[in-house]
């Protein structure tokens, strides 16, 4: 499943990464609002061409990524 990249584009929560992933599917619809916090969030290309997931949790922490997994419609989970 790809990994989508969103950025908060205003004020981001105060429970969030400014930049997280999500995993959906090609057909999914983006998604326009932060599962966390519901402010407003954008596509971002990826900055490490589809290599993010051979990066060390920790490393990804350090970036400020969170992964999410989606478990039911709508409904995120952190990882
Ligand atoms: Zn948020």
């Amino acid at each position: 499943m790809p990994i989508y990249e969103y950025k908060h584009t205003k004020k981001k929560g105060d429970l969030c990464d400014e930049v997280f992933e999500v995993f959906q599917r090609v057909s999914a619809e983006p998604l326009t609002h932060c599962p966390t916090c519901g402010h407003p969030v954008s596509k971002q290309l990826s900055r490490f061409g589809g290599g993010v997931d051979k990066l060390a949790p920790s490393r990804l922490k350090e970036l400020g990524f969170s992964r999410w997994h989606r478990r039911d419609k709508g409904t995120y989970e952190r990882e």
